[in-house]
């Protein structure tokens, strides 16, 4: 593995590598780069007036990790009395915690209410009653629904509102006395298309000005998450983006709005790379498969929704088409298909980059192969 892809930084590269040699570790394992990391920390949030940077935590929760945005200064975004409670052991403070899931579970209400957490996002009338009943006069955010095309991991279907929707459970929170705070939607995830956040500050725009009709003040925009990384394709930088999304907002918005930013995939996908080895071969009819120690149970599960990942192996052979699968039984299994590659030998490393996001947190021990160690480097 001695030629550097073109597509990861240099120094990332010769890491790992040292990494690999130097170290007795068994793989599989994730290897982050802290200093890419920082690096897209500092990027994130920069070219977008008033805004703070919230971490999903789901995109990846290891605590070294959320260590060290904890020490950046990140603030966080959870969804779960899980990810709460890490972040509590870190010493994350409430007023750096917002959760932007529009349903919780009763038991993480309780326990983030109990923690002081004052931030809630919400889309329907049953979750006003909840939240009126057990975190009285806290803020709220109503997730809209907008467009989710040319994201690789679409959500919209599963929660927001349109505009006139949105615009009644405003007031129907103010109603039951909670205080209406702003506005939220997400893109999608892995989101290539530029003008989905156009588009999605527009409908927000609409919203806005009805509730202020309604009466009511709101004081803050959350944009989501859904910045892309690089996988296999060239996608479109988040300083690009961030202009744009400053200038959408710039145009429509009272200057003092304050704007949340929720990144996952974007502060740590990048900074990943999975170190597996190559444990089997086989022809399958003209097909040709290669079985490697991590797969959709154990760390890849987003391939099976659409993400390609680009792999590295050290063979000199000429480029072949195969099939990656991952070590289980599962035929569900099955990694990717006519991934161009030089033939590795049984026992070889098989390197897979950006692999820092949505790949631990999905992980699962499935049919008894562990989750794979995160390690900072
Ligand atoms: C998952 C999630 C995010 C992070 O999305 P990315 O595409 O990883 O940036 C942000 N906000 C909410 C509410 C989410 O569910």
């Amino acid at each position: 593995m001695n030629a550097t892809p073109d597509f990861i930084d240099k120094t990332t590269w010769n890491k790992v590598l040292n990494y690999i040699a130097a170290s007795d570790e068994a793989p599989p394992y994730l290897l982050v780069d802290k200093d890419v990391v920082r690096k897209k920390v500092t990027t994130i949030g920069k070219n977008i007036r008033n805004s703070r940077v919230l971490y999903a935590v789901k995109a990846n929760p290891d605590i070294q990790i959320l260590q060290f945005l904890n020490s950046l200064g990140l603030g966080f975004e959870i969804a779960s009395e899980g990810e709460l409670q890490i972040l509590a052991s870190i010493g994350v403070g409430p007023e750096r915690i917002i959760t932007s899931n529009p349903i919780k579970t009763l038991k993480f209400l309780h326990q983030a209410v109990a923690y002081g957490i004052n931030y809630f996002a919400y889309d329907s009338i049953a979750e006003v009653d909840k939240l009126a009943k057990y975190a009285p006069g806290c803020n709220v955010y109503v997730r809209l629904s907008v467009p989710n095309e040319g994201s690789e991991w679409p959500l919209s279907k599963k929660f927001g509102v349109e505009v006139d929707e949105a615009g009644e459970l405003l007031l129907y929170a103010k109603e039951k006395g909670l205080n209406p705070a702003g506005i939220t939607f997400h893109v999608g995830s892995q989101c290539n298309n530029v003008y989905n956040w156009n588009t999605a500050v527009e409908k927000a725009k609409e919203l806005w000005e009805i509730s202020e009709q309604n009466g009511i003040r709101l004081t803050m925009l959350d944009i989501g998450g859904g910045y892309p990384i690089h996988y296999t394709k060239n996608v479109v930088d988040v300083e690009t983006i961030e202009k744009k999304i400053d200038k959408a907002i710039a145009k429509r918005f009272p200057k003092e709005v304050e704007i949340f930013i929720e990144p996952g995939r974007a502060v740590v996908g990048d900074a990943g790379v999975f170190v597996s080895t190559v444990i089997g071969k086989a022809r399958r009819g003209d097909e040709r498969w290669l079985y490697i120690d991590v797969g959709v149970f154990n760390g890849l599960m987003e391939s099976i929704g659409g993400i390609k990942y680009e792999y590295v192996v050290g063979s000199r052979n000429e480029p072949e088409k195969w099939t990656i699968a991952g070590p289980s039984c599962d035929s569900f299994d099955v990694i990717d298909r006519d991934v161009e590659l030089p033939e590795p030998e049984v026992g070889n490393r098989i390197l897979i980059l950006s692999s820092g996001a949505y790949t631990i947190s999905y992980a699962s021990e499935f049919n008894g192969f562990s989750i794979p160690k995160t390690i900072l480097i």
